[in-house]
């Protein structure tokens, strides 16, 4: 059985998300994006977690910030697709400069993801897919039926364009890359800010992206 928890990140309401199953105490973190790791550290500990990776869906602050504090208390190696890793080391590329004046800078990454690479973790396939549109660097994650999406796919909200490197058209090609994931099936959806929700035949046709 795997499981995925939520953890609202503050002061920006992004979603940071543990995923563990039953059979290990090691966990991966989606996107830890607070600017204080102490909400993590106190589900972990609670859990009894050891976080083994830190997968970042884009380079945004809102989406990375506590990831030095993760590194500085657990051995845990950080993912992300090759341009996330070029734009967290810089301040200015992952925003975080423009939204206190001060910023902060991540070290490079220890992997680099790209579409339909695979990461086996206590026997789940986490298969990384490309999906450009809210930036062009934006991964999301498929584990079973489960799809981590960043900031691709906000429930009720248009998908977010207007910052560096966002493309509507490219907001398109990815939504038909999951659409085509959802086929028959009906798949729980974890986006980056929000709730999480169901996306199949039926409710594809309601989500909004323009
Ligand atoms: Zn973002």
């Amino acid at each position: 059985m795997m499981y995925i928890n939520r953890i609202t990140n503050s002061p920006v309401s992004s979603n940071c998300f543990v995923i563990h199953t039953d059979n290990t105490n090691s966990c991966i973190i989606v996107d830890p994006g607070s600017e204080f790791d102490s909400n993590i550290i106190e589900y972990l500990n609670e859990k009894k977690l050891v976080p083994e990776y830190i997968i970042l869906t884009h380079e945004h602050f809102d989406h990375i910030w506590s990831t030095p504090l993760l590194i500085q208390k657990f051995k845990v190696k950080v993912i992300c697709s090759n341009k996330c890793g070029e734009r967290i080391i810089d301040k200015k590329k992952n925003m975080s400069l423009f939204y206190n004046q001060i910023g902060f800078e991540l070290e490079k990454p220890d992997l680099i993801v790209k579409s339909l690479d695979v990461l086996i973790w206590n026997s789940v396939d986490f298969t990384f897919l490309e999906t450009p549109g809210h930036t062009d660097s934006s991964i999301s994650i498929l584990a079973e039926n489960n799809l981590l999406v960043g900031d691709l796919m906000i429930y009720g909200h248009k998908t977010v364009t207007k910052l560096p490197s966002g493309n509507k058209i490219d907001v398109i090609n990815s939504l038909k890359l999951i659409y085509e994931l959802v086929k028959d099936n009906t798949i729980v959806v974890y986006p980056g800010h929000g709730d999480i929700f169901e996306l199949n035949n039926t409710s594809k046709e309601n989500f909004i992206y323009e």
